[in-house]
């Protein structure tokens, strides 16, 4: 198959160039569908799942007998066609978009990842981050021997892979489905990971005893549909059932659908997925994002008032932040900028002249609405501060009298290890600084964050139930491998130098 050479699609991650916001490791889907094209409802699937991941994509499908798997760096758009989308036939089907937290963005890290399972094969897809991966891989090791065979043995540096290379089985449990080798190997799992696997005949679904990252059950009119968030089945015509247990193994196969904990649930789920990284229309745990955003800027209009002409969001993750606190402040809401929405469909690569645009390639300031106005500036969390830096010197330059700017969560003092990317903790602005010197260094009027309470009490979910280490500092999961997770973000962002890979499993 020919190879053309991709652009990254990295003009879509961020409003400032190099400046990435937090970044979801990673979107998954999985469809089980006899008689439906199950690769399109893939591609489409894990399209909707975008924002979670713009590194890699892959799919994988099982026509009964064998799996084919297709992935290649850049965006679920610029990898699938349909040619490749035709050729990926079957009634099983996993997909993936990822971002690298945990090895180096490169093909041989793309998921699906593929492994000998029992008598077949599996092909696996994850979303968050494991906390013991060094132990699991001394397990693989003692398994194994130094001949690591499977995705390891081809290079791949990730924890998925090692799940991978678990699900194997030992040696004299060949013959073992991978329902009971799973049911062995997801309670040696620590940390985060909501998976998506299949083999040659069933479609599985874990999440991890504290439900870090979302995951969701979904039916279809001949099938069953998961995914990482609500989004996403409602884009496939799938009908939200329920939410993947914390704790729990699912299979669906041609016996129907099967369930059993292979942990006790103990709820912690990520609040920031409902600051920033979840879509807008997606429900986590009974809650709407939307609903959450906007009830956080009503209780940031009542913890930081202020005198002010209009309230503008950030595009476009401040906006229904912007919408509460416009509707409990009474200043009218406005749009003061508007964003080159189709900028990260580009698959030209910028030159370094385009990229010293900054934040001006992305928003351009309505100048007209801004001049002479006292605003309201609606963001939804900072971390380095360059973006919002580069925000008020454009709003100032547009004419803009005062800048208030208000952040719907709290400072962002802590690294996570679940599976978000933020800056290193040196690079986060708010480990060091007071409010008012990162005030002073935006060069904004005034600076008000939510405060953590008022964050957790607008998403309707008891504090208990919520993971906020990253505000907190209070870890629900010791974090046996904190050292190799805090330098885990110092790799290297390869170009695409494979092509994309068809691969028949069994001739692995
Ligand atoms: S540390 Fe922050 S981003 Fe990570 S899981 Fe906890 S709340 Fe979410």
């Amino acid at each position: 198959m020919t190879h053309v050479r991709r652009g990254d699609g990295r003009l879509s991650h961020d409003l400032l160039p190099g400046e990435a916001p937090p970044q979801d490791e990673c979107g998954v889907f999985g469809v089980w569908a006899p008689g439906e094209e199950v690769a399109r409802l893939t591609y489409f699937g894990i399209y909707a799942l975008q924002h979670r991941g713009q590194e890699s994509a892959g799919i994988a499908t099982s026509n009964g007998e064998q799996l084919l798997v297709y992935k290649d760096m850049g965006l679920v758009s610029q990898v699938f066609d349909d040619q490749t989308l035709s050729a990926l036939q079957g009634h099983i089907a996993v997909g993936h978009v990822r971002y690298a937290t945990t090895g180096a963005s490169a093909w041989e890290n793309a998921q699906p990842t593929l492994g000998p399972a029992g008598a077949g094969t599996v092909a696996l897809g994850h979303n968050g981050n494991l906390t013991n991966t060094r132990r699991l891989m001394e397990l693989v090791r003692e398994r194994s021997g130094t001949d690591l065979s499977g995705e390891l043995g081809r290079g791949s540096s990730t924890d998925t892979a090692v799940i991978t290379a678990l699900l194997a089985g030992t040696a004299g449990e060949d013959a073992r489905s991978l329902e009971a080798t799973a049911m062995s190997v997801l309670p040696l799992l620590e940390g985060a990971f909501s998976l998506v696997f299949m083999d040659e005949h069933s479609l599985y679904a874990a999440r991890d005893p504290h439900g870090f990252r979302p995951l969701v059950l979904g039916r279809l009119q001949r099938g069953w549909a998961i995914a990482s968030e609500t989004a996403a089945l409602d884009i496939v015509g799938a009908t939200f059932v329920r939410e993947i247990e914390p704790g729990e193994l699912v299979v669906i196969d041609e016996d129907g659908l099967r369930s059993q904990h292979f942990a006790k649930p103990s709820p912690r789920g990520c609040v920031f997925e409902y600051v920033y990284l979840a879509r807008p229309d997606t429900q986590i745990a009974g809650r709407s994002v939307n609903a959450a955003r906007s009830e956080m800027g009503r209780v940031l209009a009542r913890e930081h008032p202020v005198d002010a002409d209009l309230v503008i969001p950030t595009p476009d993750s401040g906006t229904p932040a912007a919408i509460g606190y416009a509707q409990e402040s009474g200043i009218p809401f406005a749009q003061g900028l508007v964003k080159n929405a189709y900028v990260g469909r580009t698959f030209i690569q910028p030159t370094d002249t385009i990229r010293q645009l900054g934040i001006k390639l992305k928003l351009n300031p309505l100048r007209e609405v801004i001049a002479g106005k006292r605003l309201v500036v609606v963001d939804d969390s900072i971390v380095r501060g360059n973006t919002q830096r580069a925000l008020v010197r454009m709003l100032r330059e547009a004419g803009a009298a005062e800048i208030h700017v208000r952040i719907s969560s709290p400072p962002v003092k802590w690294p996570c290890f679940y599976g978000i990317d933020f800056a290193t903790r040196a690079e986060l602005i708010a480990n060091g600084m007071s409010i008012e010197e990162i005030r002073a260094s935006l060069g904004a009027d005034s600076l008000g964050y939510i405060s953590t309470d008022g964050m957790i009490e607008a998403t309707a979910v008891p504090r208990a139930r919520l993971c906020t280490a990253c505000f907190t500092g209070e870890y629900p999961v010791p974090v046996e491998d904190a050292e190799s997770a805090a330098e885990r973000r110092d790799y290297q962002v390869l170009p695409p130098r494979h092509p994309g890979s068809l691969t028949i499993a069994g001739a692995q």
